[in-house]
């Protein structure tokens, strides 16, 4: 059975609506109620745990529609959402990434640790310093790094 799409409003900052969402994005996601809720947006998608070829349809038709009610903040955008930044620049341009939970992994005991980044107005994001809890070794990004960000750089 295909996984669900849960989100919540945690709250507001200034006339920014705040929104976490988790879950799937798949065939049964139906995101008519999703697009009530009227922006500027700042949206949590940490949670995002899987799109699949019909579910980012959706993501892309509730963005499209938010996007055109003010600004899309998209924040802590996990893994899945990250890979769909990076295959389609149209997702890209709706978004406004303010920060992504980047996928880290010990290169010695291979250890795995998602890590906060934040993408300054410069767009070069630093990565923290992160050690393995388990051999201490200094963490990397378990992705090539130029193709993981390559959506940084196609935004207009
Ligand atoms: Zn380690």
């Amino acid at each position: 059975m295909p996984g669900v799409l849960l989100w919540r409003v945690t709250g507001t900052l200034g006339e920014k609506t705040l929104l976490s969402l988790s879950g799937e994005f798949n065939e049964s996601t139906r995101v008519e109620e999703l697009c009530k809720i009227k922006g500027p947006l700042v949206v949590d998608l940490g949670g995002v745990n899987r799109i699949n070829s019909t579910g980012v349809r959706a993501l892309l038709t509730w963005l499209e529609g938010a996007s055109r009610n003010g600004t899309v903040e998209a924040e802590r955008c996990s893994h899945a959402i990250v890979s769909q930044l990076n295959m389609l620049p149209e997702l890209a341009r709706l978004v406004t990434v303010t920060s992504f939970l980047a996928p880290m992994e010990c290169p010695k005991c291979f250890q795995e640790q998602e890590v906060l980044v934040r993408i300054p107005p410069d767009r070069h994001p630093r990565f923290p310093e992160e050690r393995c809890g388990r051999c201490d070794e200094e963490m990397r990004l378990s992705e090539p790094r130029e193709r993981y960000l390559a959506f940084l750089n196609d935004e207009c």
